[in-house]
Protein backbone atom coordinates (compact mmCIF):
# COMPACT_ATOMS: atom_id res chain seq x y z
CA UNK A 1 0.00 0.00 0.00
CA UNK A 2 1.25 3.48 -0.89
CA UNK A 3 1.69 5.51 1.95
CA UNK A 4 -1.20 8.43 2.99
CA UNK A 5 -0.16 11.90 2.78
CA UNK A 6 -1.03 15.21 3.13
CA UNK A 7 -0.04 15.54 -0.86
CA UNK A 8 -2.47 13.05 -1.93
CA UNK A 9 -5.00 13.94 -4.06
CA UNK A 10 -8.47 14.96 -2.00
CA UNK A 11 -10.53 12.24 -4.22
CA UNK A 12 -8.35 9.39 -3.02
CA UNK A 13 -7.93 10.31 0.77
CA UNK A 14 -11.76 10.75 0.48
CA UNK A 15 -12.32 7.22 -1.09
CA UNK A 16 -9.94 5.67 1.46
CA UNK A 17 -11.75 7.71 4.35
CA UNK A 18 -14.84 6.03 2.95
CA UNK A 19 -13.78 2.40 2.52
CA UNK A 20 -12.03 2.03 5.68
CA UNK A 21 -13.22 4.96 8.24
CA UNK A 22 -16.56 5.01 10.49
CA UNK A 23 -17.35 8.37 11.53
CA UNK A 24 -18.92 9.92 15.19
CA UNK A 25 -22.76 10.97 14.44
CA UNK A 26 -22.56 10.56 10.52
CA UNK A 27 -24.45 8.83 8.25
CA UNK A 28 -21.57 6.72 6.58
CA UNK A 29 -23.31 6.24 3.16
CA UNK A 30 -24.16 9.75 2.32
CA UNK A 31 -20.88 10.87 3.39
CA UNK A 32 -18.77 8.11 1.28
CA UNK A 33 -21.00 9.52 -1.78
CA UNK A 34 -20.65 13.16 -0.69
CA UNK A 35 -16.66 12.57 0.00
CA UNK A 36 -15.12 14.17 3.57
CA UNK A 37 -13.60 17.82 3.80
CA UNK A 38 -10.27 17.37 4.67
CA UNK A 39 -8.65 19.08 7.11
CA UNK A 40 -4.74 19.14 6.54
CA UNK A 41 -3.14 21.74 8.76
CA UNK A 42 -4.19 24.42 11.47
CA UNK A 43 -2.50 27.65 13.01
CA UNK A 44 -4.59 30.00 15.06
CA UNK A 45 -7.95 30.20 14.36
CA UNK A 46 -7.48 29.13 10.99
CA UNK A 47 -7.72 25.58 8.95
CA UNK A 48 -6.53 24.50 6.01
CA UNK A 49 -7.95 21.63 4.02
CA UNK A 50 -6.94 19.35 1.30
CA UNK A 51 -7.83 22.18 -1.45
CA UNK A 52 -5.50 25.01 0.17
CA UNK A 53 -8.70 26.79 1.02
CA UNK A 54 -8.44 28.92 4.54
CA UNK A 55 -11.12 28.46 6.30
CA UNK A 56 -11.69 30.38 10.22
CA UNK A 57 -13.08 28.28 12.80
CA UNK A 58 -16.09 29.40 14.44
CA UNK A 59 -16.21 26.34 16.82
CA UNK A 60 -12.39 25.44 17.90
CA UNK A 61 -12.95 22.11 16.62
CA UNK A 62 -15.28 20.16 18.73
CA UNK A 63 -15.18 23.91 21.06
CA UNK A 64 -11.93 22.31 22.58
CA UNK A 65 -9.05 24.21 20.82
CA UNK A 66 -9.31 27.43 23.50
CA UNK A 67 -5.64 28.71 22.74
CA UNK A 68 -5.89 28.07 18.69
CA UNK A 69 -4.03 25.47 16.73
CA UNK A 70 -0.65 24.77 16.40
CA UNK A 71 1.53 26.68 19.47
CA UNK A 72 4.85 24.86 19.47
CA UNK A 73 5.27 25.00 23.35
CA UNK A 74 2.50 22.36 23.30
CA UNK A 75 4.59 20.21 21.00
CA UNK A 76 7.91 21.17 22.80
CA UNK A 77 6.83 19.69 26.35
CA UNK A 78 5.05 16.54 24.83
CA UNK A 79 7.81 15.68 22.81
CA UNK A 80 9.70 16.24 26.12
CA UNK A 81 7.71 13.89 28.82
CA UNK A 82 7.36 11.74 26.10
CA UNK A 83 11.13 11.33 26.13
CA UNK A 84 10.96 11.19 30.45
CA UNK A 85 7.80 9.15 30.95
CA UNK A 86 5.92 8.29 28.26
CA UNK A 87 3.25 6.12 30.43
CA UNK A 88 2.75 5.70 33.87
CA UNK A 89 -0.57 4.75 35.46
CA UNK A 90 -1.91 6.18 38.98
CA UNK A 91 -3.09 2.86 39.63
CA UNK A 92 -1.60 0.93 42.77
CA UNK A 93 -0.60 3.46 44.99
CA UNK A 94 1.50 4.97 42.47
CA UNK A 95 1.97 8.54 41.03
CA UNK A 96 3.84 10.95 38.74
CA UNK A 97 4.62 14.37 38.30
CA UNK A 98 2.39 16.10 35.35
CA UNK A 99 -0.88 14.43 37.44
CA UNK A 100 0.44 15.60 40.69
CA UNK A 101 1.05 19.16 39.09
CA UNK A 102 -2.05 18.80 37.12
CA UNK A 103 -4.35 18.09 39.95
CA UNK A 104 -2.73 20.61 41.98
CA UNK A 105 -2.90 23.56 39.12
CA UNK A 106 -7.13 22.39 38.06
CA UNK A 107 -7.82 22.80 42.60
CA UNK A 108 -6.10 25.95 42.71
CA UNK A 109 -8.30 27.80 39.43
CA UNK A 110 -11.42 25.66 40.43
CA UNK A 111 -13.59 27.85 42.85
CA UNK A 112 -14.72 26.81 46.47
CA UNK A 113 -14.27 23.41 47.95
CA UNK A 114 -13.10 22.05 44.32
CA UNK A 115 -10.13 20.61 45.29
CA UNK A 116 -9.60 17.29 43.71
CA UNK A 117 -9.47 15.63 40.55
CA UNK A 118 -10.64 12.26 38.97
CA UNK A 119 -8.76 11.78 35.73
CA UNK A 120 -10.67 10.40 32.47
CA UNK A 121 -9.67 10.56 28.90
CA UNK A 122 -12.69 12.58 27.52
CA UNK A 123 -16.03 14.55 28.86
CA UNK A 124 -18.38 11.07 28.63
CA UNK A 125 -15.57 8.71 30.40
CA UNK A 126 -15.60 11.93 33.16
CA UNK A 127 -19.14 12.13 33.33
CA UNK A 128 -19.37 8.03 33.67
CA UNK A 129 -17.12 8.44 36.90
CA UNK A 130 -19.37 11.12 38.21
CA UNK A 131 -22.63 9.02 38.11
CA UNK A 132 -20.46 6.59 39.86
CA UNK A 133 -19.25 9.13 42.40
CA UNK A 134 -22.61 10.15 43.29
CA UNK A 135 -23.89 6.26 43.81
CA UNK A 136 -21.34 5.62 46.01
CA UNK A 137 -21.27 8.79 47.98
CA UNK A 138 -24.60 8.20 49.48
CA UNK A 139 -23.75 4.25 49.68
CA UNK A 140 -21.24 5.01 52.25
CA UNK A 141 -23.81 7.73 54.03
CA UNK A 142 -26.20 5.31 54.54
CA UNK A 143 -28.90 5.75 51.48
CA UNK A 144 -27.93 3.41 49.07
CA UNK A 145 -31.60 3.91 47.39
CA UNK A 146 -30.47 7.03 46.83
CA UNK A 147 -29.65 6.72 42.78
CA UNK A 148 -31.33 8.57 40.69
CA UNK A 149 -29.98 11.03 38.46
CA UNK A 150 -32.21 13.95 37.30
CA UNK A 151 -30.83 15.47 34.14
CA UNK A 152 -32.17 18.20 30.71
CA UNK A 153 -33.98 16.87 27.60
CA UNK A 154 -31.45 18.32 24.95
CA UNK A 155 -28.58 18.27 27.47
CA UNK A 156 -25.33 17.03 26.34
CA UNK A 157 -23.22 15.09 28.33
CA UNK A 158 -21.32 12.38 26.15
CA UNK A 159 -21.94 9.31 23.94
CA UNK A 160 -20.85 6.81 26.13
CA UNK A 161 -23.85 4.70 27.76
CA UNK A 162 -23.62 6.43 30.76
CA UNK A 163 -23.00 9.65 28.93
CA UNK A 164 -25.41 9.41 26.95
CA UNK A 165 -27.89 8.40 29.32
CA UNK A 166 -27.25 11.32 31.20
CA UNK A 167 -27.68 13.33 27.76
CA UNK A 168 -31.53 14.23 26.63
CA UNK A 169 -30.81 13.31 23.43
CA UNK A 170 -33.39 11.10 21.50
CA UNK A 171 -31.18 9.73 18.68
CA UNK A 172 -28.74 8.56 21.55
CA UNK A 173 -30.93 6.49 23.73
CA UNK A 174 -32.58 4.80 20.89
CA UNK A 175 -29.26 3.87 20.09
CA UNK A 176 -28.28 1.11 22.34
CA UNK A 177 -30.52 1.75 25.06
CA UNK A 178 -30.47 3.74 28.46
CA UNK A 179 -29.04 3.33 31.57
CA UNK A 180 -31.93 2.42 34.91
CA UNK A 181 -31.95 5.48 37.11
CA UNK A 182 -31.66 8.50 34.63
CA UNK A 183 -34.56 11.05 34.35
CA UNK A 184 -34.98 14.10 32.65
CA UNK A 185 -37.04 17.37 33.13
CA UNK A 186 -37.59 20.15 30.38
CA UNK A 187 -34.89 22.38 29.28
CA UNK A 188 -34.98 26.13 29.64
CA UNK A 189 -35.16 27.01 26.10
CA UNK A 190 -37.34 29.79 25.81
CA UNK A 191 -36.80 30.58 22.02
CA UNK A 192 -38.92 27.08 21.45
CA UNK A 193 -40.90 25.91 24.25
CA UNK A 194 -41.40 29.25 25.82
CA UNK A 195 -45.18 30.68 24.23
CA UNK A 196 -46.18 33.33 25.82
CA UNK A 197 -44.20 33.65 28.66
CA UNK A 198 -41.60 36.36 29.46
CA UNK A 199 -37.73 34.55 29.48
CA UNK A 200 -37.73 35.57 33.38
CA UNK A 201 -41.24 33.46 34.07
CA UNK A 202 -40.28 30.57 31.49
CA UNK A 203 -36.83 30.24 33.60
CA UNK A 204 -38.45 29.81 36.52
CA UNK A 205 -40.99 27.28 35.72
CA UNK A 206 -38.34 25.29 34.35
CA UNK A 207 -36.28 24.87 36.98
CA UNK A 208 -39.19 24.48 39.20
CA UNK A 209 -39.75 21.13 37.42
CA UNK A 210 -36.73 20.16 39.16
CA UNK A 211 -38.39 20.61 42.93
CA UNK A 212 -41.39 18.71 40.62
CA UNK A 213 -39.34 15.70 40.01
CA UNK A 214 -38.19 15.80 43.40
CA UNK A 215 -41.23 15.84 44.92
CA UNK A 216 -42.79 13.12 42.39
CA UNK A 217 -39.78 10.45 43.04
CA UNK A 218 -39.09 10.98 46.54
CA UNK A 219 -36.07 13.12 47.75
CA UNK A 220 -34.92 9.74 49.27
CA UNK A 221 -34.07 8.54 45.88
CA UNK A 222 -32.44 11.27 44.25
CA UNK A 223 -28.68 11.19 44.30
CA UNK A 224 -28.12 14.36 41.69
CA UNK A 225 -28.92 17.06 39.50
CA UNK A 226 -26.80 17.57 36.23
CA UNK A 227 -26.59 20.38 33.72
CA UNK A 228 -24.68 22.20 31.72
CA UNK A 229 -24.17 25.84 32.50
CA UNK A 230 -25.28 26.65 28.84
CA UNK A 231 -26.61 23.63 26.64
CA UNK A 232 -23.73 23.55 23.98
CA UNK A 233 -24.43 20.66 21.88
CA UNK A 234 -28.47 21.09 22.51
CA UNK A 235 -28.09 24.78 20.45
CA UNK A 236 -26.32 27.12 22.52
CA UNK A 237 -29.34 27.41 25.05
CA UNK A 238 -28.51 30.32 27.67
CA UNK A 239 -30.70 30.30 29.98
CA UNK A 240 -32.71 32.64 31.44
CA UNK A 241 -31.39 34.69 34.37
CA UNK A 242 -33.90 33.42 37.06
CA UNK A 243 -32.82 29.38 35.48
CA UNK A 244 -29.83 28.80 37.87
CA UNK A 245 -30.35 30.70 40.90
CA UNK A 246 -33.49 28.59 41.34
CA UNK A 247 -32.04 25.01 40.38
CA UNK A 248 -28.92 25.96 42.96
CA UNK A 249 -32.44 27.16 45.85
CA UNK A 250 -33.77 23.55 44.68
CA UNK A 251 -30.29 21.60 45.16
CA UNK A 252 -29.70 23.41 48.30
CA UNK A 253 -33.08 22.63 49.82
CA UNK A 254 -33.36 18.95 49.19
CA UNK A 255 -29.78 18.47 49.90
CA UNK A 256 -29.11 16.56 46.18
CA UNK A 257 -25.45 17.09 44.73
CA UNK A 258 -25.15 19.39 41.86
CA UNK A 259 -22.78 18.36 39.13
CA UNK A 260 -21.96 21.23 36.33
CA UNK A 261 -20.49 19.51 33.10
CA UNK A 262 -18.46 22.26 32.54
CA UNK A 263 -16.60 20.11 29.18
CA UNK A 264 -17.62 23.44 26.77
CA UNK A 265 -18.02 26.21 29.51
CA UNK A 266 -14.61 25.45 31.31
CA UNK A 267 -11.35 27.07 30.85
CA UNK A 268 -12.81 30.35 29.94
CA UNK A 269 -15.17 30.03 27.51
CA UNK A 270 -18.00 32.01 29.35
CA UNK A 271 -15.44 34.69 30.22
CA UNK A 272 -14.77 33.13 33.63
CA UNK A 273 -12.42 29.90 34.30
CA UNK A 274 -15.93 28.61 34.76
CA UNK A 275 -19.14 28.70 33.78
CA UNK A 276 -20.05 28.34 37.23
CA UNK A 277 -18.80 31.24 38.10
CA UNK A 278 -20.89 33.27 35.13
CA UNK A 279 -24.12 31.92 35.93
CA UNK A 280 -23.78 31.71 40.17
CA UNK A 281 -23.68 27.89 40.34
CA UNK A 282 -21.64 25.97 43.86
CA UNK A 283 -21.81 22.82 42.32
CA UNK A 284 -19.86 20.11 44.60
CA UNK A 285 -18.81 18.30 40.97
CA UNK A 286 -17.61 19.82 38.12
CA UNK A 287 -17.03 17.48 34.46
CA UNK A 288 -14.48 18.94 32.29
CA UNK A 289 -12.35 17.97 29.15
CA UNK A 290 -11.68 19.91 25.95
CA UNK A 291 -10.23 23.52 26.95
CA UNK A 292 -8.22 22.04 29.87
CA UNK A 293 -5.58 20.56 26.85
CA UNK A 294 -7.21 23.17 24.12
CA UNK A 295 -8.15 19.53 22.22
CA UNK A 296 -3.99 18.76 22.03
CA UNK A 297 -4.42 15.77 23.88
CA UNK A 298 -7.48 13.60 25.07
CA UNK A 299 -7.96 14.34 28.47
CA UNK A 300 -10.64 15.10 31.00
CA UNK A 301 -11.66 14.73 34.59
CA UNK A 302 -14.03 15.31 37.59
CA UNK A 303 -13.19 18.48 39.73
CA UNK A 304 -14.57 17.17 43.27
CA UNK A 305 -15.48 18.75 46.17
CA UNK A 306 -13.94 18.21 49.95
CA UNK A 307 -17.02 16.43 51.36
CA UNK A 308 -17.34 13.88 48.34
CA UNK A 309 -13.98 13.37 47.98
CA UNK A 310 -13.01 12.63 51.98
CA UNK A 311 -16.35 10.09 52.11
CA UNK A 312 -15.42 7.61 49.10
CA UNK A 313 -11.38 8.16 49.99
CA UNK A 314 -12.23 7.08 53.35
CA UNK A 315 -14.55 3.78 52.62
CA UNK A 316 -11.72 1.15 50.96
CA UNK A 317 -11.27 1.21 47.30
CA UNK A 318 -13.07 3.05 44.86
CA UNK A 319 -13.41 0.74 42.14
CA UNK A 320 -13.38 2.76 39.36
CA UNK A 321 -10.67 3.59 36.60
CA UNK A 322 -9.22 4.00 33.50
CA UNK A 323 -6.05 2.90 31.90
CA UNK A 324 -5.30 6.83 30.75
CA UNK A 325 -6.53 8.40 33.79
CA UNK A 326 -4.08 11.40 33.93
CA UNK A 327 -1.51 10.10 31.36
CA UNK A 328 1.75 11.84 32.02
CA UNK A 329 1.48 13.19 28.06
CA UNK A 330 -1.65 14.77 28.20
CA UNK A 331 -1.07 15.86 31.68
CA UNK A 332 1.94 17.44 30.70
CA UNK A 333 0.40 19.18 28.02
CA UNK A 334 -2.71 20.07 29.72
CA UNK A 335 -0.67 21.65 32.60
CA UNK A 336 1.72 23.72 29.56
CA UNK A 337 -1.81 24.74 28.09
CA UNK A 338 -3.26 26.23 31.43
CA UNK A 339 0.42 28.47 31.84
CA UNK A 340 -0.06 29.34 28.38
CA UNK A 341 -4.03 30.77 29.03
CA UNK A 342 -2.82 32.47 32.56
CA UNK A 343 0.31 33.95 31.12
CA UNK A 344 -1.09 35.33 28.27
CA UNK A 345 -4.70 36.31 30.03
CA UNK A 346 -6.76 34.40 27.52
CA UNK A 347 -9.70 34.46 30.18
CA UNK A 348 -9.39 38.46 30.59
CA UNK A 349 -9.04 38.94 26.22
CA UNK A 350 -12.24 36.62 26.62
CA UNK A 351 -14.26 38.68 29.33
CA UNK A 352 -12.95 42.26 28.17
CA UNK A 353 -11.64 42.25 24.43
CA UNK A 354 -13.23 39.51 22.55
CA UNK A 355 -16.67 39.69 23.81
CA UNK A 356 -17.48 42.94 24.09
CA UNK A 357 -16.63 42.97 20.16
CA UNK A 358 -18.22 39.76 18.88
CA UNK A 359 -21.14 40.76 21.09
CA UNK A 360 -22.16 44.28 19.49
CA UNK A 361 -21.62 42.53 15.49
CA UNK A 362 -23.40 39.22 16.73
CA UNK A 363 -26.51 41.09 18.03
CA UNK A 364 -26.63 43.33 14.53
CA UNK A 365 -27.14 40.22 12.90
CA UNK A 366 -30.77 40.11 14.14
CA UNK A 367 -31.15 42.70 11.24
CA UNK A 368 -31.02 40.06 8.94
CA UNK A 369 -34.39 38.12 7.91
CA UNK A 370 -33.75 34.80 8.88
CA UNK A 371 -32.08 35.46 12.45
CA UNK A 372 -34.99 36.23 15.07
CA UNK A 373 -32.69 36.20 18.32
CA UNK A 374 -29.19 36.32 18.96
CA UNK A 375 -27.48 34.89 22.22
CA UNK A 376 -23.90 35.22 23.05
CA UNK A 377 -22.10 34.61 26.59
CA UNK A 378 -18.22 34.70 26.51
CA UNK A 379 -17.52 32.98 23.06
CA UNK A 380 -20.71 30.59 22.66
CA UNK A 381 -22.99 32.33 20.56
CA UNK A 382 -26.16 31.06 19.03
CA UNK A 383 -28.72 32.42 16.23
CA UNK A 384 -32.43 31.67 16.18
CA UNK A 385 -32.86 31.35 12.43
CA UNK A 386 -36.91 31.81 11.66
CA UNK A 387 -39.50 32.50 9.21
CA UNK A 388 -41.18 34.93 11.49
CA UNK A 389 -39.47 36.93 14.23
CA UNK A 390 -42.51 38.08 15.79
CA UNK A 391 -44.53 34.89 16.47
CA UNK A 392 -40.98 32.73 16.83
CA UNK A 393 -42.16 30.39 13.98
CA UNK A 394 -40.62 27.55 12.57
CA UNK A 395 -39.92 26.73 9.16
CA UNK A 396 -42.20 24.46 7.10
CA UNK A 397 -40.80 20.67 6.44
CA UNK A 398 -38.27 19.07 8.58
CA UNK A 399 -36.55 21.13 11.62
CA UNK A 400 -33.09 21.73 10.85
CA UNK A 401 -33.21 21.56 6.89
CA UNK A 402 -32.68 25.34 7.15
CA UNK A 403 -29.84 25.46 9.04
CA UNK A 404 -28.28 22.37 7.29
CA UNK A 405 -28.90 24.63 4.10
CA UNK A 406 -27.37 27.52 6.23
CA UNK A 407 -24.43 25.14 7.69
CA UNK A 408 -23.38 24.35 3.68
CA UNK A 409 -23.57 27.78 2.68
CA UNK A 410 -21.04 29.32 5.61
CA UNK A 411 -18.88 25.57 4.74
CA UNK A 412 -18.69 27.03 1.10
CA UNK A 413 -17.55 30.37 2.51
CA UNK A 414 -14.49 28.54 4.17
CA UNK A 415 -16.54 29.37 7.93
CA UNK A 416 -16.99 26.72 10.47
CA UNK A 417 -20.62 27.24 11.90
CA UNK A 418 -22.32 24.57 13.61
CA UNK A 419 -26.23 24.15 13.05
CA UNK A 420 -28.56 22.71 15.27
CA UNK A 421 -31.99 22.23 14.28
CA UNK A 422 -32.44 25.59 12.64
CA UNK A 423 -30.46 27.65 15.07
CA UNK A 424 -26.37 27.95 13.80
CA UNK A 425 -23.71 27.96 16.75
CA UNK A 426 -20.36 29.40 17.61
CA UNK A 427 -17.86 28.59 19.92
CA UNK A 428 -14.59 30.04 18.34
CA UNK A 429 -11.09 29.95 19.74
CA UNK A 430 -10.31 31.85 22.46
CA UNK A 431 -8.12 33.66 21.07
CA UNK A 432 -9.70 35.17 18.18
CA UNK A 433 -8.83 39.01 17.71
CA UNK A 434 -11.02 41.81 16.73
CA UNK A 435 -10.09 41.51 12.81
CA UNK A 436 -10.52 37.95 12.75
CA UNK A 437 -14.27 38.41 14.41
CA UNK A 438 -14.93 41.08 11.31
CA UNK A 439 -13.95 37.96 9.06
CA UNK A 440 -15.97 35.66 10.93
CA UNK A 441 -19.30 38.04 11.14
CA UNK A 442 -18.67 39.26 7.65
CA UNK A 443 -18.97 35.12 6.21
CA UNK A 444 -22.12 34.62 8.52
CA UNK A 445 -23.87 37.93 6.54
CA UNK A 446 -22.56 36.53 3.30
CA UNK A 447 -23.84 33.07 4.24
CA UNK A 448 -27.40 33.91 5.65
CA UNK A 449 -27.67 36.12 2.47
CA UNK A 450 -26.83 33.14 0.21
CA UNK A 451 -29.25 30.95 2.50
CA UNK A 452 -32.13 33.41 2.27
CA UNK A 453 -31.62 33.35 -1.57
CA UNK A 454 -32.04 30.06 -1.98
CA UNK A 455 -35.31 29.50 -0.19
CA UNK A 456 -36.20 32.50 -1.90
CA UNK A 457 -35.15 30.80 -5.41
CA UNK A 458 -37.23 27.47 -3.71
CA UNK A 459 -40.18 29.90 -3.17
CA UNK A 460 -40.45 28.66 1.06
CA UNK A 461 -39.74 32.58 2.00
N1 LIG B 1 -20.29 17.05 28.23
C1 LIG B 1 -20.47 18.11 27.44
C2 LIG B 1 -21.17 19.31 27.98
C3 LIG B 1 -19.99 18.10 26.12
O1 LIG B 1 -20.21 19.16 25.34
C4 LIG B 1 -19.31 16.97 25.66
C5 LIG B 1 -18.73 16.90 24.26
N2 LIG B 1 -19.23 17.75 23.33
C6 LIG B 1 -19.15 15.90 26.52
C7 LIG B 1 -19.63 15.96 27.80
C8 LIG B 1 -18.47 14.64 26.08
O2 LIG B 1 -17.13 14.84 25.93
P1 LIG B 1 -16.24 13.84 25.04
O3 LIG B 1 -16.71 13.99 23.63
O4 LIG B 1 -14.85 14.31 25.30
O5 LIG B 1 -16.48 12.48 25.56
Amino acid sequence: MTTITNHMPTAELQALDAAHHMHPFTAGAELAAKGARIITRAKGVWLTDSEGNRIIDGMAGLWCVNIGYGRKELADVAARQIEELSYYNTFFQTSHVPAIALAAKIAELAPGDLNHVFFAGSGSEANDTNIRLVRRYWEIKGQPEKRVIIARKNGYHGSTLGGGSLGGMSGIHKNGGMLAGIVHIDEPNWWDQGGDATPEAFGLARAQQLEQKILEMGVENIAAFIGEPVQGAGGVIIPPSTYWPEIQRICDKYGILLIADEVITGFGRTGNWFGSETFGIRPHIMTIAKGLSSGYMPIGGSIVCDEIANVIGGAGDFNHGYTYSGHPVAAAVALENLRIMQEEKVVEHVRDVANPYLAKKWAALTDHPLVGEAKLVGLMGSIALTPNKATRARFAGDQGRVGYACRERCFANNLVMRHVGDRMIIAPPLVITPDEIDVLIERAWKSLDECLAGLKAEGTQ
